[in-house]
């Protein structure tokens, strides 16, 4: 049994801690800041920090990878086309990774940067996701380097597995992500019921992830550029009829830039 918890870091990001504990051995994702963990390090006598899983080479995710490479010696994995500090296995689309003995498959996912990766864990009940800032809560990574196209394309992939998988994305956006989809689907009660019970849960200063791909589905507005609702909205705001998906995707994308 694998525990995972958040590591808040700076203002709005997540380092994931994956526990191992029967052989008190940890994994974290995208520590763009040593301290949060080197904190939990300490406050947990006896556990090792084993391998760090990167997805991409934003400072904000490999801030700290350097330093606790240094204090910990633990294995660095992250994309193959991306320079990432300390990097001891360099991973492509469709590698594997063995980590706290969970298989993850690495997905290629460009379109917020080019080399970006995601990591899957086909688990027959519970299906992880460690997608960075490609896939969001509600939303999706700005195309910093890749086109709407790569995006659109890289999400679709990730749009494809199964409704339980549970999504670990990098940053708590989700509330205003939300407010963005509701601009967008104003009609969808899975759209406005979401952003209800996240508002609530961001009072209360609870985490809103990690979420579902079937939720995801049902109230992410970048992986409904196919529904005629969601495509009106983006011909309204272009004054053009986007005629597939992709130029309905590149539209939202561009209206949540200035949103
Ligand atoms: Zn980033
Ligand atoms: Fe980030």
């Amino acid at each position: 049994m694998i525990q995972i918890d958040a590591l808040p870091a700076f203002t709005d990001n997540y380092i994931w801690l994956l526990q191992d504990n029967a052989s008190k051995r940890c994994a974290v994702v995208d520590p763009g800041d040593a301290a949060p963990v080197l904190a939990w390090l300490g406050n947990h006598p006896g556990w090792e920090l084993s391998d760090i899983l990167i997805t991409h080479h934003h400072a904000d995710h490999t801030g700290g990878v350097a330093e606790l490479k240094d204090l910990t010696g633990a294995k660095v994995y992250g994309p193959a086309n991306e320079k990432i500090p300390a990097r001891d296995v360099a991973l492509s689309d469709h590698d594997e990774v063995t980590v706290l003995g969970l298989t993850f498959a690495v997905h290629a996912v460009p379109g917020h940067t080019l080399g970006h990766i995601a990591f899957y864990h086909a688990d027959p009940q519970t299906p992880l996701l460690f997608s960075g800032d490609t896939l969001f809560a509600a939303g999706c990574g700005r195309l910093f380097e890749g086109t709407p196209e790569q995006m659109h394309h890289s999400l679709s992939r990730l749009a494809e597995l199964p409704d339980s998988t549970e999504v670990y994305c990098a940053h708590e956006y989700t509330l205003s992500n939300l407010r963005f989809a509701v601009a967008v689907e104003p009609e969808n009660p899975d759209v406005t019921g979401r952003f209800e019970q996240v508002t609530r849960w961001r009072e209360e200063n609870r985490i809103s992830l990690p979420s579902t791909l079937g939720l995801e589905r049902k109230t992410n507005p970048f992986l409904r550029a196919s529904q005629p609702s969601v495509k009106q909205k983006a011909d309204e705001r272009t004054g053009i009829d986007n005629a597939s998906p992709v130029a309905v995707f590149a539209a939202l994308r561009a209206w949540k830039d200035k949103f």
